[in-house]
């Protein structure tokens, strides 16, 4: 029995954090993939629950061991990747597997994986974008810029992808998600 990989993505600051964490509150059974990363943990972010995280060095070598399903630099700062031996594992157990991943990653994907399903999550607009990223007033200034700049061409990249989910109000997104899902 193999499982379903979806990688959920779209541009800085749309929830995708927030949607993946409600859907796997309501759906336990769902196995949501843990990155690695580069970026400093934030206040209350838990290693290996969050992110897993490593050094340049440690990073550096998962990439030489074949270690990363996909990998990205992320609005010019930090590298992210896609531990691919979890990914493997899951999917070998029929696992419904969710990747929450940018969006260079999620092409990289789609490359090794062609079976998965790519869902683009799109803010309702540009202004409730820029609201989100400044409201949480989780990055500096320089680096709210940078994210917003980033978040311009990854707009651009929705029609990439095999659905597309406005995020307005988080319970109706969920609610699609599980839909797409076939939960
Ligand atoms: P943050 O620093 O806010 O946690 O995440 C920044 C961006 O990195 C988000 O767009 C998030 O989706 C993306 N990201 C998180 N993990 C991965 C990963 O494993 N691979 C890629 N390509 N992007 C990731």
């Amino acid at each position: 029995m193999t499982g379903s990989v979806t990688v959920i993505s779209g541009p800085t600051a749309v929830g995708k954090g927030t949607v993946v964490k409600r859907l796997k509150a309501e759906h336990p059974d769902v196995w949501v993939s843990v990155s690695v990363t580069t970026r400093p943990p934030r206040p209350l972010e838990v290693d290996g629950v969050d992110y897993h995280f490593v050094t340049d060095e440690q990073f550096d070598e998962l990439i030489a061991t074949d270690g990363l399903l996909e990998w990205a630099e992320v609005h010019g700062a930090h590298r992210y990747g896609t531990p691919a031996a979890p990914v493997e594992r899951a999917v070998a157990a029929g696992r419904t597997v969710i990747l929450e991943i940018d969006l260079q990653g999620a092409l990289q994907v789609r490359e090794h994986l062609p079976g998965c399903r790519l869902v683009f999550l799109a803010p309702p607009s540009w202004d409730a974008l820029v609201e989100r990223l400044v409201g949480r007033g989780t990055e500096s200034h320089e680096m709210q810029q940078r994210r917003l700049e980033t978040a311009k061409g990854e707009l651009a990249a929705a029609e990439a992808f095999d659905a597309v989910v406005v995020n307005d109000e988080i319970p109706q997104t969920v609610e699609r998600l599980v839909g797409l899902l076939g939960l």
